[in-house]
């Protein structure tokens, strides 16, 4: 690392509390590295309120880029100067880069969700979705499917402190993006979640249920998992969740976990901060390696 560190170094960052669990420092570099780009990736641990400081050190110091993580993502979008549709919408943003001294910040948990889908040969398009959350990650999905036009995103979410959230999202959707017919339903409601799920061609699970400690666990009865339906999850850890497992049992068309999605919203993050494809598979192989 020290032989990359020059008086040109270009530093891009995390922002949150807490950071020093992440990999991102970790594969940003070794793709920096790995592409020849002089450029270096560090974490620092701040809070809500120390974020106004922080972007304008930012613009100070000519940080090329970096992310945004718990807590600081909403009030990120709030101090951007710029934000895409996704994260108009939302509210949010988990990734920011310095345009000629403007900050333009984007959510790409959505995109690199949809992205994966369709490396596993999945497109969005016209789509009828039940996606299960309201949480961040299920925001997002729910979100970038529709501005990707997908037909129908029928949420469902148990009646917990989540759920306005996801009656805030269908209503700016229904605004936004019209052409896609969006509702939310309480996931308690048997009847009407076999009801869509039967109807749909695509069903995610963007809940905490199939992560520790509620690994095990699957919001959707094996009965409603056909042979036709493509099913997802954005639980990584376990790599296959109960639902993933039950799909996979059924012989769905697709059973495809979280992981993808993890690599390719990072991937889709070194695109917006290099302009450049990241070296996906000689990441994926330090990785093992290591
Ligand atoms: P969040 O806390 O914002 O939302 C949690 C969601 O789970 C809410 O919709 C909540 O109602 C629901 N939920 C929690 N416990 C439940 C239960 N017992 N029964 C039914 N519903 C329940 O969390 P988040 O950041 O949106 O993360 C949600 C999941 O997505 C997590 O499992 C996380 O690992 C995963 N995730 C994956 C990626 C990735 O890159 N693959 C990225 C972000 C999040």
């Amino acid at each position: 690392m020290e032989k990359r560190i020059d008086g040109r170094t270009g530093l891009l960052a995390l922002f949150g509390t807490p950071v020093g669990h992440s990999g991102s420092p970790a594969m940003y570099n070794f793709c920096f590295q790995h592409d020849d780009l002089n450029l270096a990736y560090v974490a620092f641990d701040v809070n809500i309120p120390d974020m106004e400081q922080t972007l304008s050190t930012c613009k100070l110091w000519n940080l090329r880029g970096g992310n945004f993580t718990m807590p600081v993502k909403n009030i990120a979008s709030e101090l951007m100067d710029d934000l895409s549709d996704a994260s108009k919408i939302i509210g949010a943003c988990n990734v920011f880069v310095n345009r000629d001294g403007r900050l333009y910040g984007d959510v790409t948990d959505g995109k690199g969700f949809i992205k994966n889908l369709s490396v596993n040969g999945v497109e969005v398009a016209g789509k009828k979705l039940v996606v299960l959350g309201a949480g961040g990650a299920a925001t997002a999905i729910e979100v970038q499917a529709a501005l990707d036009g997908a037909a129908e995103v029928a949420i469902f979410n148990r009646k917990d402190e989540f759920y306005a959230r996801a009656e805030g999202t269908v209503e700016k959707l229904q605004k936004e993006t019209p052409d896609c017919k969006v509702s939310v339903t309480p996931v308690e409601d048997a009847e009407a979640l076999a009801a869509a799920v039967n109807a749909c061609d695509i069903l995610i699970n963007a809940t905490s249920v199939g992560m520790k400690p509620l690994d095990g666990q699957s919001l959707i009865p094996v009965e409603l998992l056909r042979k036709d339906l493509v099913v997802a999850d954005t639980v990584y850890n376990p790599e296959k969740t109960q639902l993933i497992l039950d799909a996979e049992e059924a012989g769905c068309a697709a059973a495809i976990g979280g992981a993808g999605m993890l690599l390719w919203q990072g991937a889709l993050n070194y695109e917006l901060f290099t302009g450049k494809a990241m070296p996906v598979e000689e990441y994926q192989a330090f990785k093992a390696g290591k």
